[in-house]
């Protein structure tokens, strides 16, 4: 199968906008900087990176006949916000399990941005005290039996909706838009910078330019930047994806390696907490590109495309696309940083 042949819903307005970052280009002096944006992507409740993974999990939502989508994320998760908007919008309920994944001293962080949007949306949220963790979750586990016993018909989307057998088709078909796009800007992007935690955005990307690889298309490198300094466990959960998402969509040969890379140095001791690197990375972008990014993802990932670009390790000849997985709403639980 390629990815063409599996359904998608559409949530999305159709390809995000990409478009050129010159600001920023001429301010590191280096590689040339494209944005792709995903944090315009959709009209559902500001749209991200999930809305795009949720196409292609809906559709099989809807032939289970649910009527109560499961989820689970930190306080401020963008993927729990996401799936509300979702729910909403198909006219079903939905349960979210919000776990205290960051311990960030802000008095609002289980009250503003995506957690209270989510509550706007009509998602019963639920507040869990546990730490931060990628894997699949026992409070999730039980939340989807409560709503069983309640004789409801959950569907079960984990965490980034990455360990699910669907959550890297939206990604993998993110590949088929660049290369369209390329094709109407005239351009070519040897490499992509994205913001790595639960892997399957990542995982998605790999998968589907490997596809076009070895259709004939050019090799590129995809640089996944982690952001929860948990390296081993995202590199895993990130190969693991990659290679089953690879099979879905028909890749025939394993995946080598060096297609898997994960880049550690700009996430700081802890997932939610953003160091001096992440602040300096999301006022550039916002004071060079008015482009807004957040502290627990993209600031990270920012820092690291700065870092690479600045050292020369991405070569001054490159066209560098930095994938903006959306995640802004989460600033509101940040505002003590920037006084
Ligand atoms: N960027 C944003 C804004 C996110 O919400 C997420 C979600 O976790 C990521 C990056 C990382 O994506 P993934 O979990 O698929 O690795």
């Amino acid at each position: 199968m390629a990815i063409t042949d599996f359904e998608r819903y559409p949530l999305t307005f159709g390809p995000s906008p990409v478009h050129r970052l010159d600001r920023l280009s001429r301010h590191l002096g280096g590689a040339q900087v494209w944005a792709k944006r995903e944090d315009v992507n959709s009209g559902l409740a500001f749209g991200g990176n999930k809305t795009r993974k949720l196409e292609y999990i809906v559709p099989d939502a809807l032939a289970e006949g649910a009527d109560t989508l499961v989820s689970i994320g930190g306080y401020q998760s963008n993927h729990t916000r996401q799936v509300a908007a979702v729910a909403a919008k198909l006219g079903l309920k939905c349960r979210l399990v919000q776990e205290k994944w960051v311990d960030w001293d802000d008095p609002v962080n289980d009250k503003v941005g995506n957690i209270l949007l989510s509550r706007i949306m009509g998602a019963d949220v639920r507040l869990d005290p546990h730490g931060f963790d990628i894997g699949i979750r026992r409070s999730w586990e039980d939340a989807i039996a409560e709503v069983e016993a309640s004789g409801g018909r959950p569907y079960a989307i984990p965490a980034g909706a990455s360990e699910h057998k669907l959550g890297g088709l939206g990604f993998a078909n993110w590949a088929h838009e660049v290369v369209e796009q390329e094709k109407d800007l005239g351009v070519f992007f040897d490499t992509i910078v994205v913001c790595t935690v639960t892997g399957s955005t990542h995982a998605g990307m790999i998968a589907g330019f490997a596809a076009l690889e070895d259709a004939g298309g050019r090799p590129r490198r995809v640089i996944g930047i982690d952001a929860s300094a948990t390296l081993e466990k995202t590199r895993e959960q990130v190969g693991r994806i990659a290679r089953s998402t690879a099979k879905l969509i028909g890749v025939e040969r394993d995946l080598r390696d060096d297609e898997v890379t994960v880049l550690e140095g700009w996430a700081g001791d802890h997932y939610g907490i953003p160091v001096e690197s992440t602040i300096q990375a999301i006022k550039l972008s916002g004071r060079l590109e008015g482009m807004i990014i957040d502290p627990v993802y993209e600031g990270k990932s920012m820092a690291g495309l700065i870092d690479l670009i600045t050292s020369g390790e991405i070569e001054r000849d490159s066209t560098v696309l930095y994938a903006h997985l959306g995640g802004q709403p989460a600033l509101n639980a940040y505002s003590g940083i920037f006084g």
